[in-house]
């Protein structure tokens, strides 16, 4: 599957900790990220991870195409609600186009950990079809 990895800077820590915590399933996996994201995580973690331009500069939009073109299988966006990004039409970009094309998303730690165990247990097997 190919997964995206992306966090608002004060919810990267926490996709670092979450990908620490499920590194064994996330390395069976294609992983994409925007650029500061994708750093921090490959820093922390190990994992390989293909980056994009930073979130800001377009990386949002370079994940978006690839959803467009139905190639992301999942999308891991760890959100800041509560601080205005410069961005937030590209963000809101974004999730549109997961629902356009019913790509899985998860936009908080609740629905990445339940999201990520139905990976583990082959849920996302009508991705292959
Ligand atoms: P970043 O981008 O990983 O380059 O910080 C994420 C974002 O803010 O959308």
């Amino acid at each position: 599957m190919k997964i995206a990895l992306i966090a608002h800077d004060n919810k990267k820590q926490d996709l670092i900790t979450f990908s620490k915590a499920y590194q064994p399933i996330l390395s069976n996996h294609q992983l994409y990220a925007t650029g500061t994201t994708g750093q921090r995580i490959m820093d922390s973690t190990g994992l390989s991870i293909h980056r994009f331009k930073s979130g800001p500069l377009g990386g949002d939009q370079q994940i978006g195409a690839l959803i467009a073109d139905n190639e992301m299988d999942l999308v891991i966006f760890f959100r800041d609600p509560l601080t205005a990004q410069p961005h937030e039409p590209d963000i809101i970009a974004l999730l549109r186009l997961c629902d356009v094309y019913n790509i899985p998303l998860a936009t908080n730690m609740g629905t990445a950990e339940v999201l990520i165990h139905g990976l583990k247990n082959g849920a996302f097997q009508w991705r292959e079809i």
